[in-house]
């Protein structure tokens, strides 16, 4: 089993340098990591650039309608326990026309990962910002004034909707970090109940500038934090929202029995 066998061969129609290449290497990395069959894994996406992905891994795959993946990658799990359920999609897709669906999907703790690829822009519509684009007046965007909204920052969302049951798996990578993006993809696979992995993007086209910044911005969770320890994983979410986004495990809660 090598990293090809989850590759379907089709080249990736995303523009060179993008970072959806890097979150691709590191999905099948972890998928061999895993020695996922081919047969018993799904991944569901939406629309989008990143939402493609569904086409270029070579197990089963659905390109649903926007947003619409956590909801279809939930029914597959409980119609079909075996399978291993991924849902992709990008920043656009999961936390705008998708967002209802995320915190329902914490608190139901459904054994499937999530991974939001995150690059703060709707790339394949051209470069309009998305809800978790930042507040940024010199960074290629002049969007800081009165009529902006400000961002949602999925790691807080997802910590905070795991509080009442204390269950799911949240952690950050970047793309271009592909070893430890595929570490944290396979705890996430292997944690039994929800998980949801943020991976920071570079959309090279329309976020370059913006990328580069937040990149340099990064740090490693400290290795002493504990990820059951909810709200320091809380509090570690708000420095990151802040501009000093952590990469690693925020929290890990309960599994499902
Ligand atoms: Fe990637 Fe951006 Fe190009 Fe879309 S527009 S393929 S996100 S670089």
């Amino acid at each position: 089993m090598t990293e090809l066998t989850y590759r379907t061969g089709r080249k990736p129609v995303w523009c060179p340098g993008c970072g959806d290449f890097g979150v691709f290497a590191s999905l099948t990395k972890a998928m061999k990591i895993l020695h996922l069959p081919n047969h018993e894994t799904v991944v569901f996406s939406g629309i989008g650039c990143s939402s493609r992905i569904a086409g270029y891994v070579d197990v089963y795959g659905f390109n649903l309608l926007h947003g619409r993946s956590v909801p279809a990658a939930i029914g597959a799990k409980l119609a079909k326990p075996k399978l291993t359920v991924l849902s992709i999609g990008g920043d656009g897709d999961l936390f705008s026309i998708g967002c209802g669906h995320i915190p329902h999907a914490v608190r139901s703790n459904v054994d499937i990962t999530v991974i939001c690829i995150d690059n703060f822009v709707y790339g394949l519509t051209k470069g309009q910002n998305s809800p978790t684009t930042p507040l940024c007046n010199d960074c290629g965007l002049n969007n800081n004034d009165e009529t902006s909204n400000v961002p949602i920052d999925p790691i807080s969302m997802v910590i905070a909707s795991s509080m009442s049951a204390q269950s799911s798996f949240v952690a950050q990578g970047l793309d271009s970090d592909v070893a430890h993006l595929a570490e944290l993809f396979v705890a996430g696979i292997r944690h039994k109940g929800f998980s949801f992995i943020n991976v920071i993007t570079d959309c090279t086209t329309y976020r370059k500038e913006m990328y580069l910044r937040i990149k340099e911005e990064c740090t490693p969770i400290d290795p002493e934090h504990n990820p059951h320890d909810i709200d320091a994983a809380l509090k570690m979410a708000r420095i990151s929202m802040e501009g000093k986004p952590y990469l690693g495990v925020f929290f890990e809660g309960n599994s499902i029995k």
